[in-house]
């Protein structure tokens, strides 16, 4: 009978499916109305009531219609060992048998003794970078509490009570998730105290589907089990709706065990949309952080880092503070580009055995330079710079003096309210002492005839203008 309702089991979720969950349950005992089986672990005792309870009940009926009742429980290592057979079941302590443990029957050995090549090893861990540590993560406003989140999941010890979890961490492109992340997990497995795994999303798709061709699903799963830090980034990629379940479960499965998770991703849980309710609440549950962009400040830190780190190997190779600064107050925000930047100023400074200066600098990066945000120029602060460069005062260009040296700073300063600000004519008239709108027309039509032919006039015009924009 047993045998029956496995083949239909088999058939009703598939072979696959049937390999990965059901391949080692077994029959414990019937009695009339319930009948008990057993898995070997936890996990996948919460799995299969979670998901397939209703078929296995089912199948069960097909083959004995009074059955209603399946109850669920993990068998011990022994127990395992010693399958029990349909015939003579003794009966079972359920008790003893549910306390029996947290930990998976089946672990992956190599995973505690060898900390490092935990990412390399058959749970198919992503790459770490070396140089990715807390050692060369420099913090600034914009990710002080991020670090010290991570710094606080990375420093724990195995049994230590779990504060944040999951620790979910979001950001734009390049401003430091990966290289948290990653430090993270070399903190974690510096010591062979603790097994961190680090994984991209992706990685844990492709494992997963991988897993579950060549029918090694459980293991992997176990071998997931077995982690006391489960490190994901870029969730975002997360995508399917058998590998999001999976992830789901996992999640929920180590959270439970007291086990800490730790996700980054490109946007907040309530904006990853493909994901499944369960997951983002769960994923909203623990700690959300955000990391900001990277200020001017933090910019300059990680620029200095990545250049200290470039001269242990080019002791030769310096970069000037002059330089640092121009680089930290034009590049973008994002930290892929600083990098860049420093690995540029290094090949060009060996490939042609010069000293970095600023004219090489300024050259070497102009595509990485961020684009001026176009800035919000105030009427006072047009009035305030034109009064400067034509030596008047600011009183002057309001009152209602007509003397030549007064009326064309006027009119200038009216032309910049009106090309370089949104205000209307009679707007930026109100602001001029309460002139009328067609004398403020009037100076904009003067100076825009004037600039077209006067190349010293147009000169004066946009350097009033570059110095309005770097103000
Ligand atoms: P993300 O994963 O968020 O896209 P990364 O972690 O890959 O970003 O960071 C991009 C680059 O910027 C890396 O070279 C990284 O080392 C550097 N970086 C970003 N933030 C920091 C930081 N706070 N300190 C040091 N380096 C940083
Ligand atoms: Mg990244």
């Amino acid at each position: 009978r047993w045998s029956r309702v496995k083949g239909r089991l088999r058939t009703s979720v598939g072979e696959d499916v049937y390999t990965s969950w059901f391949a080692r349950m077994d029959l414990e005992s019937v009695h009339d109305e319930s009948v008990h089986l057993s898995v070997p672990t936890r996990f996948l005792k919460s799995w299969i009531q979670a998901h397939y309870a209703e078929r296995v009940l089912s199948c069960w009926q097909a083959e004995m219609p009074q059955v209603h009742r399946i109850d669920l429980s993990v068998r011990t290592a022994m127990r395992h060992a010693a399958p029990a057979k349909e015939a003579s079941v003794p009966q079972i302590d359920t008790r003893r048998i549910e306390r029996t443990d947290s930990r998976p029957a089946v672990e992956l050995r190599s995973v505690a003794t060898a900390p490092v090549s935990a990412s390399h090893d058959a749970l198919g861990g992503s790459p770490l970078d070396p140089r990715l540590t807390f050692a060369s993560f420099v913090v600034g406003r914009s990710n002080t509490l991020a670090h010290a989140a991570a710094r606080q999941v990375a420093e724990g010890r195995r049994g230590d009570p779990v504060m944040f979890n999951p620790l979910y961490i979001h950001a734009g492109v390049g401003l430091g998730k990966t290289h948290l992340l990653q430090a993270v997990t070399w903190a974690g497995n510096s010591g062979i105290e603790r097994k961190v795994l680090y994984l991209t999303a992706e990685k844990f798709m492709y494992g997963f589907v991988a897993a579950l061709k060549t029918q090694t699903a459980l293991a992997f799963k176990e071998a997931l089990r077995g982690i006391d830090v489960l490190v994901i980034d870029d969730l975002q990629f997360l995508q399917g709706k058998s590998t999001q379940a999976e992830f789901c479960h996992t999640l929920n499965a180590l959270i439970d065990a007291g086990r800490q998770v730790v996700i980054a991703a490109d946007r907040p849980p309530s904006d990853l949309e493909s994901l499944d309710d369960r997951v983002r609440s769960r994923l909203a549950g623990g700690l959300v952080v955000e990391m900001g962009s990277l200020g001017e400040e933090l910019r300059l830190g990680i620029l200095k880092s990545r250049v200290a780190a470039a001269r242990a190997h080019h002791a030769s190779f310096d970069v000037p503070e002059q330089v640092l600064e121009y680089l930290a107050r034009t590049i973008t925000h994002n930290g892929r580009d600083l990098e860049g930047a420093v690995n540029r100023l290094l090949a060009h400074s060996k490939l042609n055995n010069q000293p970095v200066t600023l004219e090489m600098a300024e050259r070497e990066v102009r595509d990485l330079i961020r684009p001026q945000e176009p800035k919000r120029i105030k009427i006072e602060d047009i009035q305030r710079v034109v009064a400067r460069q034509y030596n008047v005062s600011r009183s002057d260009l309001l009152s209602s003096r007509r003397t030549a040296n007064v009326v064309r700073p006027r009119q200038v300063a009216m032309y910049l309210a009106k090309t370089l600000t949104l205000r209307s004519l009679p707007e930026i008239g109100r602001r001029f002492g309460g002139r009328d709108h067609t004398t403020v027309l009037h100076a904009v039509r003067k100076i825009e005839a004037l600039v077209a032919k006067d190349v010293s006039l147009s000169e004066e015009v946009e350097s009033l203008k570059r110095q309005l924009q770097s103000e």
